[in-house]
């Protein structure tokens, strides 16, 4: 292909007849004038104190003004430069020709009222005659498409509310700006919206939360037009930003589970919805974004385990008390691998003799920063996660370990040991197998181990807990239901599994405190539940003896052990030592 130099007839070693030497200074002048005038692009020249010197067509057409009635007024006016002081300030520094450039978007207005967007440019120009060239390129229709596309971004195209993205901006903006003051938000769950999509499928699914989406937005601006969101799936949100104070929320909330409760007409059926809301009131220079968010999620969690159907607000002391559950049930592992877990034992004695026949272990943990708890503080968090197999393995092996240094160190009957061992234990855990590791290594003796299971834990025990009850029992070691009496309390079926004793649960000997405040059904009902036990072989230990009343009668009844208060505290093994050397 030719290109120009190589054109036919056109001889490159000649130089040029019309040469751009021939043009004089005045026709490149006249030239340069014209170009302005017709240029597509809007433009002025600008001088030195700021006025417009010359405007061409383009720019007179995008403000509706004819270009010579620009010329004498001064540009920051016609361009929007004055507004900020900082744009201000570029621009005088543009004119000065300290600065080479100045842009900035602006929202001008031309002759006829409408108002368009537009980039505007200002550079210095290299002649004497003027400072600056002004140029105004109309962006509106991108800055439309923009907000169009924004607003797609940001709204919920099932409701047309404002999405979780838009609700965590608005939220985020708040919570920095510190003339929000306090802050509010409601956090609502639809009830039972799952069954609604299950059974009528998503269509009325989505036409509920649409309908739905449409009362709370009427309440949020009842209010005094607050944002409503729908942050995902049944979840919606509304801010109130400057609230007055908890009751607004809770006002609000009301109103928005009355407005709720009027039954939904969707698809031929009338559906009756509820709602669950967290409601989170606090000053927003105290909180952030996610601590608001978390705590009125944990609120609506609240609120759906209170029963649904309500408003809950957050309550920062159960609050704390969750977190210190979160927090025990994430350490509980590291604390049995680091060795923070302890044993108290209490001693179970004869009623008739009031000889200490065995100790019941009872597990502590030494928290490193709560102090020392219970076993009701986190067995149950324990069986929840898991943590109870290490660490009921840990009892267990402490436990024998501690039996046979009794056995071996003190003269007279040895003493046996009682160990809890909770249902994930035989469920989750080789319980025959950590058993019998358990007395291989310390070297007890499998008749001074008795394990102590819940009536739950037994009941209903077919195929692997009943095999392990039985292979434990023909191991030698003796199985007791802990509590008794609180569960299902079938004797005549717990007589047909492996089970040796039982402990009679602390309601029952509460009735007989003292001689006055005697409940002779109480009475009756032990003394039968021990002819029956002892019927069907097994031995009955009483818990919770606190006084010598109780203890009289309970041996009278013919029970045959007891345990609590009115022999000993749990007590650390050391303590139980010195009581048994005075037994000796
Ligand atoms: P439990 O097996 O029924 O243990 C008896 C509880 O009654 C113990 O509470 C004991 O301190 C308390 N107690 C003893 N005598 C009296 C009395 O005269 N009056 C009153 N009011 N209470 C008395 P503790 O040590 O807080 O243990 C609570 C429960 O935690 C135990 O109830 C047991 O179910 C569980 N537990 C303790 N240690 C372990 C363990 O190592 N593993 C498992 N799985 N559970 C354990
Ligand atoms: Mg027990
Ligand atoms: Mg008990």
């Amino acid at each position: 292909m030719n290109g120009p130099h190589t054109a036919p007839g056109h001889d490159p070693g000649r130089p040029h007849e019309a040469s751009p030497s021939a043009l004089t200074e005045s026709d490149i002048l006249r030239d340069y004038r014209a170009a302005f005038q017709i240029a597509q692009f809007p433009m002025a020249l600008v001088g030195a104190a700021g006025q417009i010197l010359a405007a061409n067509a383009a720019l007179g057409l995008l403000l509706g003004v004819e270009p010579e009635r620009l010329a004498g007024v001064r540009a920051d006016a016609v361009a929007g430069l004055g507004l900020d002081g900082r744009t201000r300030g570029s621009y005088h520094a543009v004119l000065r020709g300290h600065s080479d450039r100045l842009r900035c978007t602006r929202r001008l207005k031309h002759a006829d009222g409408h108002s368009l967007w537009a980039e505007v440019t200002v550079l210095p120009t290299p002649t004497e005659d003027s400072a600056a060239l002004l140029t105004v390129l109309d962006i509106s229709e991108r800055r439309d498409l923009q907000e169009r596309l924004r607003h797609i971004q940001m709204h919920d195209p099932v409701t047309l509310l404002p999405n979780r993205a838009l609700f965590f901006e608005r939220l985020a903006t708040a919570v920095s700006d510190s003339a929000t003051g306090r802050i509010g938000l409601c956090f609502l769950d639809l009830d039972g919206f799952k069954a609604v999509n299950d059974t009528l499928g998503y269509r009325v699914g989505d036409e509920l939360l649409g309908a739905a989406a449409q009362r709370l937005a009427e309440c949020a601006t009842g209010a005094g037009g607050h944002l409503v969101a729908r942050l995902g799936g049944d979840e919606f949100a509304v801010l109130v930003e400057g609230s007055s104070g908890t009751k607004q929320l809770t006002d609000l909330a009301e109103t928005m589970l009355t407005a709720l409760q009027r039954p939904f007409d969707l698809a031929g059926q009338r559906l009756a919805v509820s709602a669950s809301i967290g409601v989170v009131e606090r000053e927003s220079a105290t909180t952030t974004a996610t601590g608001l968010m978390q705590a009125a999620s944990t609120t609506l969690y609240w609120a759906k385990a209170d029963g649904k159907a309500r408003w809950t607000l957050f309550d920062p002391e159960r609050n704390a008390h969750r977190m210190t559950r979160q927090s025990l049930s994430s350490t509980l592992r590291r604390g049995v691998d680091r060795g923070e877990f302890t044993l108290e034992y209490q001693p179970i004695v004869g009623l008739a003799d009031d000889i200490v026949r065995g100790a019941e272990a009872l597990v502590r943990w030494r928290h490193p920063q709560f102090g020392t708890l219970g076993p009701d503080r986190f067995i149950g968090l324990a069986e929840e996660n898991g943590a109870i197999v290490p660490l009921g393995r840990w009892v267990l092996g402490e436990a024998c370990r501690q039996a046979r240094r009794w056995q071996v160190e003190h003269q007279g009957p040895p003493l046996f040991v009682s160990v809890n061992v909770a249902v994930r234990q035989v469920w989750d855990s080789d319980l025959v197998s950590d058993v019998a590791e358990a007395l291989r290594v310390s070297g007890l003796p499998s008749g001074l181990l008795q394990l102590e299971l819940t009536e739950s834990a037994v009941m209903g025990s077919a195929g692997r807990p009943l095999q392990a009850l039985q292979a434990l029992s023909d191991m030698g070691v003796r199985i007791a239901i802990d509590d008794f009496g609180t569960g299902y309390s079938n004797l005549a079926y717990l007589s047909r599994l492996p089970v040796r004793a039982l402990k009679l649960d602390g309601m029952f000997v509460r009735g007989f405190r003292t001689a006055r405040h005697l409940n002779p059904a109480d009475e009756t009902i032990v003394s039968s539940l021990v002819q029956l036990a002892h019927k069907l072989g097994l031995t009955v230990t009483a818990e919770c003896v606190e006084g010598p009343a109780q203890a009289e009668r309970l041996r009278r009844i013919g029970c045959d052990t007891g345990q609590g208060w009115h022999y000993a505290r749990p007590m650390p093994p050391d303590h139980l030592a010195t009581l048994l050397a005075g037994r000796d």
